[in-house]
């Protein structure tokens, strides 16, 4: 992927992420870009955003049956199990940015 198509990418997301709260799906859907891509440009941009006077906020991935928050998580991945209940249904977490 060359560097322009990187940024554009980098500057839709943003844009998405300004309007409303968005899953994974949601933002690879709305920028065309498969699912496991959009981890590692929300790394870049999280820190991009650090000189802008925004943040890149989580809403964390939650587990369905036992309502577990996976609040430590320092990967924007989602999580295989539950480390509470061993289930696997999780609730996709939502970014967005906001203004710090
Ligand atoms: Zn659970």
């Amino acid at each position: 992927m060359d560097r322009n198509r990187t940024q554009t990418i980098r500057q839709e997301m943003i844009s998405h992420l300004e309007q409303a709260p968005l899953t994974v799906r949601d933002i690879s859907q709305a920028v065309s870009i498969m699912e496991k891509d959009v981890f590692h440009h929300l790394a870049f941009i999280e820190k991009s955003l650090r000189h802008q006077q925004k943040k890149l906020r989580v809403e964390p991935y939650q587990c369905l049956k036992c309502g577990f928050v996976f609040k430590e998580r320092k990967t924007f991945k989602r999580p295989g199990k539950c480390p509470k209940c061993r289930e696997g249904r999780i609730a996709s977490a939502l970014f967005r940015i906001e203004p710090v």
